[in-house]
């Protein structure tokens, strides 16, 4: 017969993983040199230095604190029970070296030079950094996703969902990456390895080490709103200012995009327009004013826009778009934003944005009607021409000249436009490709239909390549029958 010693949950990991032992022993100091003879560190666990029974540690002989009897020389005796009840503050009850203690048995580790060539190998391996931001910003082991200590819990799932994906966890020095690695394991993930010494180790090493741009100081006040959001943070904000994109006109579409993608952040507006500013302009194109009627348009946006945003960078076309000029103007812009107002511009933007794999956000409005959608040929979504394979007859085709347009709608089409634009930069959201979003102004009623990609458009799902541009004036005057 033996003494049955309890054991509390926060020292399990230091005897086994076991909540009791039985033990033979004639008292408790005794019991204790026992368990510390099968388990070395136990003891040290329950007794200070001197021997003396640690301060936050109670142990009962039964249901008497030993304290009130012999303490450690208590006499123990068959079928009597001994258990250790430390502090507790709420919550496991686990000391930060207990924590590590289990973390060290659970998570395997490796040093530098071992996960250079688990990396090298090619062997799918997920490169956690668990630091903070600012610490990830200052440099990383290239290829590696930061999810901070702190969001762990919250960001896993999102950023790893298969809980099966090899992981290999670094912190700094290679303390929170165990944690972090206890953590994952509680939450059902399988292979995870932590980096012993971090990223401190690794760089020491010599080993590879990206180090990202980052925002300056002025840009990080400037973006700040955008900074806080998740979904965009900073990564989202360098893509934006690394971004360039091509406004078609700097009219009424141009005039609400330009401003938005500007103070958004976009890094570069190239801008495409050879008109001048007119009277009749004022109603709606809000970057051109009454002192600058009779200036180019381009000029007039360029003032605007850089008393607006001084770090923006203009590139300007003071130039009508055709066939001949379109594949220099768009070679260097990642999205094309289409607020022209006739359609031989329109059926031009949508077959150089086919022919150079470029996507072209679209908008346009009449009266009190706009339409927005997103033509993405570089993926399987459909072309403007896909939805209208040829232009309506100059008839039932009136220009805003000709019919009108009420001065605030192309302000929601532009805006629309450039919300698409700032989502297919960052990679955010839903695009509206495939989608047609329409907008009754008067009813107030927006509208959604499926656009399809036409398995017969000639220039999309041309299976003999790019048909080549065609006189858009002619396509577009020409009356149907
Ligand atoms: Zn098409």
């Amino acid at each position: 017969m033996s003494v049955q010693f309890n054991v509390p949950t926060p020292l399990r990991s230091f005897v086994g993983g076991h909540n009791s032992l039985l033990i033979d022993a004639n008292s408790v100091g005794d019991t204790l040199n026992h368990i510390e003879l099968k388990y070395p560190g136990f003891k040290q666990r329950i007794c200070d230095k001197e021997g003396e029974l640690r301060k936050f540690i109670n142990v009962f002989l039964n249901d008497e604190d030993i304290r009130y009897l012999d303490c450690l020389a208590t006499p123990v005796k068959s079928g009597d029970t001994l258990s250790v009840i430390p502090a507790v503050a709420g919550g496991s009850g686990q000391t930060f070296q207990s924590l590590l203690s289990l973390a060290k048995e659970q998570v395997p580790e490796l040093n530098p030079v071992e996960l250079k060539s688990r990396i090298d190998s090619k062997e799918p391996l997920t490169l956690l950094d668990v630091r903070e931001g600012e610490e990830f910003r200052q440099g990383y082991i290239p290829g590696s996703i930061n999810v901070p200590r702190g969001f762990l819990e919250l960001q896993v799932e999102s950023k790893i969902p298969d809980k099966q994906s090899p992981i290999a966890l670094y912190c700094a020095g290679g303390t929170r990456s165990l944690l972090a690695g206890l953590t994952l394991k509680k939450m059902g993930y399988q292979f995870i390895i932590s980096l012993a010494g971090g990223f401190n180790g690794w760089a020491k090493e010599s080993l590879p080490v990206t180090i990202p741009k980052v925002l300056s100081e002025k840009e990080r006040k400037r973006y700040n709103r955008h900074l806080k959001i998740p979904e965009i943070g900073e990564e989202g904000q360098l893509k934006l200012l690394n971004s360039k994109v091509l406004l078609i006109g700097t009219g009424g579409l141009g005039c609400p995009n330009a401003y938005y993608l500007a103070a958004a952040g976009v890094g570069t507006l190239g801008l495409v327009d050879f008109d001048v500013v007119d009277e009749s302009n004022l109603q709606r194109q809000i970057l051109h004013t009454a002192d600058r009627v009779g200036q180019p348009k381009v000029k007039s946006a360029i003032q605007t826009l850089s008393g607006f945003n001084p770090d923006l960078k203009i590139i300007p076309f003071e130039e009508r778009l055709t066939s001949s000029n379109v594949e220099r103007i768009f070679a260097d812009f990642d999205v094309i934003v289409d607020g022209s107002d006739n359609f031989p511009t329109r059926y031009l933007v949508n077959d150089a944005c086919v022919k150079l794999g470029k996507p072209c956000v679209h908008g346009s409005v009449f009266r009190f009607e706009g339409q927005v959608s997103v033509f993405d040929p570089s993926d399987e979504a459909p072309c403007y021409r896909c939805l209208y394979p040829e232009p309506p007859p100059p008839s039932l085709a009136p220009s805003c000249a000709e019919a009108g347009v009420l001065g605030v709608l192309p302000g929601v089409i532009g805006l629309l436009e450039a919300i698409e634009t700032i989502k297919h930069i960052t990679g955010i959201g839903t695009p509206l490709k495939g989608r047609l979003l329409t907008f009754d102004a008067l009813e107030t009623k927006f509208k959604e239909f499926k656009i399809r990609k036409n398995p017969h458009c000639s220039y999309c799902a041309s299976k003999e390549g790019f048909p080549g541009y065609v006189d858009y004036e002619q396509l577009c005057s020409v009356e149907a029958n």
